[in-house]
């Protein structure tokens, strides 16, 4: 995905896109990604490389801060399966491997506790959030200027252990 089409889709305000020959404001309630490649690796970030060289030579400012990004989401989460014993784990899919799940950002506790707010843009009034969340029962309150809505989620809780800050060994 471009970098830019990417800021896009995870910042707040109007980001129209095209859906059947159509327009439409694009708002998510919850956006999940998934990659095979560690999100710190996805990009040439300005954090690696502070400078780009176009094809006639000419040096630019990397623009790409992995920092920016980071703080764009809520939780970053790697899978990570695993043996306890010295056995090689499975390549393909498989059921006798462990799956480990490293928090590289953001709080194991919120992520099993499903606290995942959703934040109203500034202009949204009480009884248009009450209207979007379709008067479901659950959590809705007031921060500052804004309301959050807490929804309830019903996930597959398949994972057998979890560990924070966990630090792999790179494969040689
Ligand atoms: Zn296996």
């Amino acid at each position: 995905m471009k970098w830019k089409e990417l800021l896009n889709i995870l910042d707040c305000g109007k980001y129209m896109v095209q859906i059947k020959g159509s327009s439409k404001n694009y708002a998510p309630k919850i956006q999940c990604f998934t990659s095979n490649t560690p999100l710190r690796e996805l990009y040439n970030y300005a954090e690696d490389q502070k400078y780009l060289f176009d094809s006639k030579r000419n040096k630019k400012n990397n623009r790409k801060y992995y920092a920016s990004l980071i703080d764009r989401f809520d939780f970053v989460i790697e899978y990570y399966k695993f043996r306890k014993n010295e056995e090689k784990v499975c390549e393909n899919k498989c059921y006798c491997c462990e799956v480990m799940r490293i928090f590289h950002h953001g709080f194991k506790e919120k992520f099993n506790n499903q606290e995942f707010e959703i934040e109203f843009n500034e202009d949204v009034s009480k009884k248009k959030a009450i209207l979007i969340i379709e008067e479901k029962d659950e959590l809705f309150f007031r921060k500052g200027k804004r309301f959050y809505w807490r929804p309830q989620i019903n996930y597959d809780k398949f994972i057998l252990s979890e560990h924070e800050n966990f630090e792999k060994k790179k494969p040689i």
